[in-house]
């Protein structure tokens, strides 16, 4: 074999490996949620690494790639045997769990064994998730700020195009979602979320839950200052977006 044929076959390889569900990097697990996916109790996995550095991440625990593992695929299958009856679904969540090429293995995995299967995103990896989308029964999609005002949020240049490309795609596919945009009035004021609400509206997104930041967990204190007691989302503001997409709601 010449040396470019090996090394074909080495990435191969390799690109099968990550592809084995039992390479999963599970950085934490939620046995049993009523709010992860709404009207569903759900077990929630939550997946190591996240190319994004939102200022008011929960979980940036999770944002390194090569976090610490809370628990190996095979005994969280094991686990989940168990909850057959109990749950109705798990949740992939992260992190950014379309991070990882064991996604779409794992969700079918889970599928496999009769779970409804959900999963959240904030869409930075469109062609992941083109990969994964119809092994999803719902999805809950982060949508966090217009187009113009992405990269404020998340840190990262780019991330604006890759999350309004994840975004049409959800939309086009047919499976269930929700958008959600977590509320921070430095980050997206009200004059932002109209421009959203006109952005959403555009696309034909029709259900939009807003979620007023919440300064407990968050470890920017700049956005803390900003915002001690939490976001409070007026009710004219409300009904401004809802005269966009109908379909708003307010998840304290
Ligand atoms: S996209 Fe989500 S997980 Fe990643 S940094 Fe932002 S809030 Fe945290």
């Amino acid at each position: 074999m010449t040396p470019q044929g090996a090394a074909v076959r080495a990435e191969r390889a390799t690109a099968t490996e990550a592809r084995d569900p039992m390479a999963l990097r599970i950085g934490g697990v939620t046995p049993f949620s009523t709010t992860d996916w709404p009207g569903r109790l759900a077990a929630v996995l939550f997946l190591q690494g996240c190319p994004w550095r939102c200022g008011y991440c929960h979980n940036p625990h999770l944002q390194p790639a090569t976090g610490p593992v809370a628990r190996d695929y095979a005994s969280t299958l094991a686990w989940l045997e168990g909850r057959r009856g109990l749950l109705d679904a798990v949740v992939f969540s992260g992190g950014e769990p379309t991070a990882q090429a064991a996604l779409g293995s794992a969700m079918r995995e889970v599928a496999d064994r009769g779970f409804a299967v959900g999963l959240h995103t904030g869409g930075a990896y469109p062609r992941r998730l083109d990969e994964v989308i119809d092994d999803a029964d719902w999805i809950g999609l982060d949508v966090k700020a217009p187009a113009s005002g992405y990269s404020a949020v998340t840190g990262i240049a780019g991330s604006a195009a890759a999350a309004g490309a994840s975004l049409r795609l959800v939309v086009a596919s047919g499976v269930d979602y929700e958008v959600r945009t977590t509320v921070h009035p430095d980050l997206v004021p009200d004059d932002a979320l109209v421009r959203l609400a006109d952005e959403l509206a555009s696309l034909g997104v029709r259900r939009w839950v807003l979620q007023p930041f919440r300064p407990t967990g968050c470890a920017d204190e700049a956005l803390i200052a900003a915002s001690p007691c939490g976001t409070r989302i007026a009710d004219d503001l409300v009904a401004r977006l809802r005269e966009r997409v109908p379909g708003v709601d307010v998840r304290d």
